[in-house]
This record gives structure tokens, C-alpha cells and sequence, in this order.
């Protein structure tokens, strides 16, 4: 794990450095802290991987917050059809959501008011500024053809003019930026976001001064002290290289079979999108090689991504001796009778690859700790997504694997439920853009 880190920070230090390398250690144009005092009303949308959501939050100051949610399932085939129809789509769900609470019963939008709307876009994006993103790559399973390469905030701007609505695009936001700052508005021990849900990542506040590949910009003109939140995109770590991460060759089919070969490398032994599909890959290969479900029917288990990362924390979680869960799990999605030994097996299967996730998310919250010299001082971490959140014991295995990398003070590095990111940390972003301008 010592040896993962010292790789991963030198990567770090090189997307810092040099344009166009394999984890782009993107700057967000979010400078600084925020101060816990930013307030407003503020509109969200918070394109993941998994859900659309649209939100009204209203920052009170004293890092005190309310909000208003609604979420929009997003099919496998909107991923894919062109990008015209997702931003379509996402500006119909904005105009819905606007219209549904406009003068609604507790008045939460009122007739007539200017929206700052900050759009949370969690792929990477390269910017130039705060209110504008143009997407590296697709990743987490997306592939919507003509977005690759444009700019996100234009096509969304374009798709929303259909509407007239009194809404203004101000900023483009990473979920692992949104997460960072809105905890550190909760609590300014927090140093690092990191999340864990479709797909794996993270930011963190870096010294301007320290960030090369951005001295023609001289930012340092108004601020010498100016810091910027840095989104690492720290799932492209090993890329192409598949030098440093132990691979299985479950992994190594992962990868060849998705639409990204190559790329993701550190996302895909970790992320919720592929945890079960390894699982999978190890039950389909006992099954060909007839150690398991002899003489039954396996279609059903032998559907690419049919094993959702939710069976995984479904199986450790099971409190019964006879496993009871684990069979209801395999007869009713699967049609699939089990054998104690077997659901013993799989629920240690469960174990290790989750355990695996953890601690490799360990060595890269490690790199970040030991570049920006946060171990004696310790810090917080604010960790959000569905794999933190709901995945039993997922936090205790990252502090492990924190104090075998680090000994005893590892255990100054905590990690913590971040608040509301793509919510709240975006609604601060679009209360801090505006006090810059
Ligand atoms: P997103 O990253 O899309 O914004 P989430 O944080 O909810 O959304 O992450 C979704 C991912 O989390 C999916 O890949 C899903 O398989 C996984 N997931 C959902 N529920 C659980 C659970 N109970 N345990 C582990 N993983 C889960």
C-alpha cells in the first residue's frame, strides 16, 4: 500500500505540473474556503451517474442550511442517446421543478426572483473559469455522442433558453468539489472530499503557487496566498499503465468489456458500478468451470452488470447463521438455489472485494494527506456516495488501511458523511462566485 501511495502522489504532483496528464488534477476556479457565512437562495441540479436531482437551497449563514429536493431517475438509454436529448432532458426537470414550487404552499420560490444555478457535472471537465466546463471524457457508464469535447454549461445554457425561465447558469461543479466545500462550511476541519458512488473521486484546497501548469493565468497578481480547489479526477490513476494496482483478471475483464478500456483504472476495482460486476465475473467463471449451480438455469447471473454493488453490502450485512438473506438475494433476482458453504463463499467474496475498495481508497486519500502534510495536524475527510454511506463497515476498512499506511497517526485522518455536495456544496459555490464578482 506504501508503495500505491508514493506512486500516487508523484501522479498528483504531475497533473499539477503539466497540462493533459492521466489524472488532470483539474482547478475548479472555486478559491478558497468558504467563510460559513455565504446565504441566499440558490437552485442545484446534480447530473450523477445514477439519479438527476434539482434543488432550492437556502444558506442562513452560521454554516446552517434548508433544503428542497426532487430526483429523476436516469435510464441506461439516456446515457447513451445524443447529448442534445440529456440536456434537454435536464433542463425540462429544472423547468418542472421551478414550476411545481413557485408560489407553492411554503412559498419556497417566489414570483419573479433571479436564480443562481449551480450545475453540478461530476465527469471531467477542463475550465477556464467558474461558469464554464468543456468534458474531457464521459466515464461511469455515460457515452451520449457530440458532448465530448463542448462545452457542458453552453449546451445546458442552449437547452434551458427553450424555457425563459429567470434561472443563470453561474457554476460548473464537481460533486467531489461540492462535497468538500459544503463541509468545510459545517465544519473547517474538513481538508479532503472524496466520493464513493458510481464512480470514485476527490478534491482537495491547493496552494496556487504550487500548481505549474497554471503560471499564465497569473492569479497570484490579486492574491499571493490565493488557493484553488483542485478536482484530481483520481480514478484515471494507472491508466493505460497498469503499472502500480494489483489487477485480477476479473479486473482485467471489466475493463475490455466496458465502453472505456484502459481508462478509470483505479475507479473500476472501487467504484459502485463495478463492484458487483466482479463479484459477477467470479461466479460466472465457478459456474463454467462447474463448481457452481451444476444442472440449474444461469441465465439470469450471466447478464453483464445484473449483480448490483447493493447485493454486496446486502450479503455482509446478513445476520442470520443460515445466511437467509443471501438466498433470498439468489432465488428471487437470479432463480438460483444456494448451499450454505456456497453462501458462506460468497459472502467472503463479498468481504474481500469491498475490503479491496476500501483500502485502495485508503492509499489515495493517503497520497493527498501526505502531499499536502496534513498527518501530524490530522483532518477530516468528507465522504459521500452510496458505497460510504451504505456499504457496511466500508469507513472502518478506510481507517484501517489508513494506519497500515501511516502507524498510529493514520489515525488522525478520519472520514466522514459529507454533507449534501451536489446540493449544498453547490448552492456555496454559487453564493461564493458571487461575492467574487
Ligand atoms: P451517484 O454516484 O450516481 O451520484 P450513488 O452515490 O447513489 O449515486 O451511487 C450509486 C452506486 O452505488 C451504484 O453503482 C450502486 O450500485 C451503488 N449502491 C447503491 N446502493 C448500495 C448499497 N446499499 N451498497 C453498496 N453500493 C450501493
Amino acid at each position: 500500500m506504501r508503495i500505491i501511495v508514493a506512486a500516487f502522489e508523484e501522479t498528483l504532483e504531475l497533473g499539477l505540473q503539466k497540462p493533459g496528464q492521466v489524472v488532470p488534477m483539474i482547478p475548479t476556479f472555486v478559491f478558497g474556503w468558504p467563510t460559513g457565512q455565504e446565504s441566499g437562495d440558490y437552485l442545484a441540479l446534480d447530473l450523477g451517474g445514477t439519479n438527476l436531482r434539482v434543488c432550492l437551497v437556502t444558506l442562513s449563514g452560521e454554516g446552517k442550511f434548508e433544503l428542497t429536493q426532487t430526483k429523476y431517475r436516469l435510464t441506461e438509454e439516456q446515457k447513451q442517446e445524443d447529448g442534445s436529448k440529456l440536456f434537454d432532458f435536464c433542463a425540462d426537470c429544472v423547468a418542472g421543478f421551478i414550476r411545481a414550487h413557485i408560489g407553492d404552499k411554503d412559498g419556497s420560490i417566489k414570483e419573479g426572483q433571479e436564480l443562481a444555478l449551480g450545475f453540478t457535472f461530476s465527469y471531467p471537465c477542463t475550465q477556464d473559469r467558474i461558469d464554464q466546463g468543456t468534458l474531457i471524457r464521459w466515464t461511469k457508464g455515460f457515452g451520449a455522442p457530440n458532448v465530448e469535447g463542448r462545452d457542458v454549461a453552453e449546451l445546458f445554457r442552449n437547452a434551458m433558453a427553450k424555457h425563459h425561465l429567470p434561472v443563470t447558469l453561474t457554476a460548473i461543479i464537481n460533486d467531489t468539489t461540492g462535497a468538500l466545500i459544503a463541509s468545510h462550511y459545517v465544519n473547517p476541519r474538513t481538508k479532503i472530499g472524496v466520493i464513493f458512488g458510481t464512480g470514485c473521486n476527490a478534491a482537495y484546497m491547493e496552494k496556487v503557487e504550487k500548481i505549474e501548469k497554471i503560471n499564465h493565468l497569473n492569479l497570484l497578481d490579486e492574491d499571493p496566498e490565493a488557493e484553488i480547489a483542485i478536482n484530481c479526477e483520481w480514478g484515471a490513476f494507472d491508466s493505460f499503465v497498469h503499472q502500480h494496482l494489483p489487477r485480477t483478471k476479473y479486473d482485467q475483464i471489466v475493463d475490455e468489456s466496458s465502453n472505456k478500456p484502459g481508462e478509470q483504472a483505479f475507479e473500476k476495482l472501487i467504484a459502485g458500478r463495478y463492484l458487483g460486476e466482479i463479484m459477477r465475473l467470479v461466479i460466472c467463471d465457478l459456474i463454467d468451470e462447474g463448481v457452481l449451480f451444476l444442472g440449474q438455469n444461469t441465465y439470469k447471473i450471466e447478464i453483464p452488470y445484473s449483480f448490483d454493488t447493493a447485493f454486496l453490502s446486502l450479503m455482509e450485512s446478513d445476520p442470520t447463521d443460515e445466511l437467509l438473506t443471501i438466498i433470498g438475494l439468489f432465488t428471487f433476482f437470479f432463480g438460483l438455489e444456494t448451499t450454505l458453504a456456497e453462501r458462506q463463499f460468497f459472502r467472503a467474496l463479498s468481504r474481500l472485494i469491498g475490503r479491496r475498495a476500501a483500502r485502495l481508497s485508503a492509499c489515495g486519500i493517503a497520497a493527498i494527506v501526505s502531499k499536502k502534510g496534513y498527518l501530524d495536524e490530522g483532518c477530516a475527510v468528507a465522504a459521500d456516495g452510496s458505497l460510504y454511506s451504505k456499504y457496511p463497515g466500508f469507513a472502518d476498512r478506510v481507517h484501517e488501511g489508513l494506519v497500515d499506511i501511516f502507524g498510529v497517526k493514520g489515525k488522525n485522518i478520519v472520514t466522514h458523511h459529507a454533507e449534501d455536495g451536489s446540493g449544498v456544496g453547490s448552492a456555496i459555490i454559487a453564493a461564493m462566485t458571487k461575492k467574487r464578482r
